[in-house]
């Protein structure tokens, strides 16, 4: 999962730029390292297929882009 400008994805069935506070995640059980960005209206259109699970809330991805170092 490709995260862009530090706070958003593109959604893995519609390639539509989405926040990562509106993304939904889905992970499949057994597979940690599994993870598919689909937007609201995708999920809505798919739904949580069997063996995989939701995450609605992934804006702890979010990378701080604006960090300055100095
Ligand atoms: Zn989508």
């Amino acid at each position: 999962m490709d995260i862009i400008d530090g706070d958003k994805v593109e959604c893995s069935r519609c390639d539509e730029l989405t926040s990562l506070d509106d993304v939904n995640v889905l992970g499949k059980r057994n597979n940690r390292t599994y993870a598919k960005p689909v937007c609201d209206d995708c999920l809505d259109g798919i739904g949580v297929p069997r063996g995989y699970e939701l995450e609605r809330d992934v804006s702890y991805l979010k990378q701080n882009s604006n960090e300055t170092h100095s």
